[in-house]
């Protein structure tokens, strides 16, 4: 497609259509501002029948900036699945914390969502949004910073020029690097399982959490009565675990969270 002048210049750029560029792209459009948000995955698209393993719990906080944004009604007619306690405990102390929403007078501490179901929520929503263009299946493959503007040429063939731009462009962010941060890097010599299961009790709308000498390992309850689990491990536990079969994941999973 070939841009005229002015549809080359933006206010901002955002490289990064995740939860926190969409977002962030949905936030400033609303001050008038013109984006450009780019991504090279496709348009996300939620499906009923595909529960997505990658869910996260989003607080009150979340939902509100959700909320404020317009997205919050069109995610929660997808799939959202309320958490109204949290437990927390300690396999090597006493330690143990309980949240509870009705005691602060809450209905809720927060929903359990699919990752796709916010970005596809967002994206839907920027796509109906007249000062947002959308780059999706495209990249940054050139990031020149002048002294007021800045240009991006994008793997199409496309430059795009702006005065800020974003960097919500994951771990392995580009924008990142053009800037120059450096990260400090370290292994922390943890691997996790992430599964959704089945339990002989009801989840009872509670996301837990118990610290094991070997890593935390969370449930959070989902909608369709199952469990998300994110069980982080050693090397050596998690090598162990993958190579369980069902029936003796499930017992090593029953004892690691003393039954609950
Ligand atoms: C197992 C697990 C459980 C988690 N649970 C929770 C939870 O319960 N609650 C919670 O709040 N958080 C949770 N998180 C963290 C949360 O998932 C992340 O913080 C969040 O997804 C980060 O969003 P993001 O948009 O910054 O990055 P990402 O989701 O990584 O998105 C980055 C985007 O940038 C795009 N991109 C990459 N390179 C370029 C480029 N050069 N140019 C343009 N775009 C580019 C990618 O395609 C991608 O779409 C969890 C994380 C993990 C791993």
């Amino acid at each position: 497609q070939i841009l005229s002048g002015c549809d080359r210049r933006f206010d901002v750029i955002i490289a990064g259509a995740g939860m926190a560029g969409s977002c962030c792209a949905a936030a400033l459009a609303r001050l008038g501002l013109t984006i450009a948000l780019i991504d090279p995955g496709p348009v996300p698209n939620w499906h009923p029948d595909d529960y997505q393993l990658r869910v996260s719990a989003l607080n009150l906080a979340s939902e509100n900036i959700l909320k404020s944004v317009d997205a919050w009604p069109l995610i929660s007619t997808l799939r959202v699945s309320p958490f109204r306690q949290i437990e927390v405990w300690d396999a090597e102390s006493t330690g143990r914390l309980t949240f509870n929403a009705a005691d602060t007078g809450l209905s809720h501490l927060g929903h359990i969502v699919e990752n796709i179901a916010v970005t596809s929520s967002l994206i839907k929503r920027l796509s109906a949004t007249k000062n947002v263009r959308l780059w999706l299946n495209d990249r940054i493959e050139h990031i020149d910073s002048g002294t007021e503007d800045l240009s991006v040429r994008l793997a199409s063939g496309e430059t795009i020029v702006a005065t800020l731009l974003v960097g919500a462009d994951g771990t392995a962010s580009t924008v990142r690097q053009a800037a120059g941060i450096e990260l400090d890097e370290r292994q922390y010599e943890h691997q996790a399982i992430i599964a959704h299961v089945v339990t002989e009790k009801l989840h009872q709308e509670t996301a837990r959490q118990r610290f094991l000498p070997t890593g935390p390992l969370a449930t959070l309850p989902l909608s369709d009565g199952r469990s998300s689990i994110v069980w982080s491990a050693t090397p050596e536990l998690h090598d162990t675990l993958a190579a369980l079969n069902d029936e003796a994941f499930a017992e090593s999973l029953t004892d690691a969270l003393e039954g609950r």
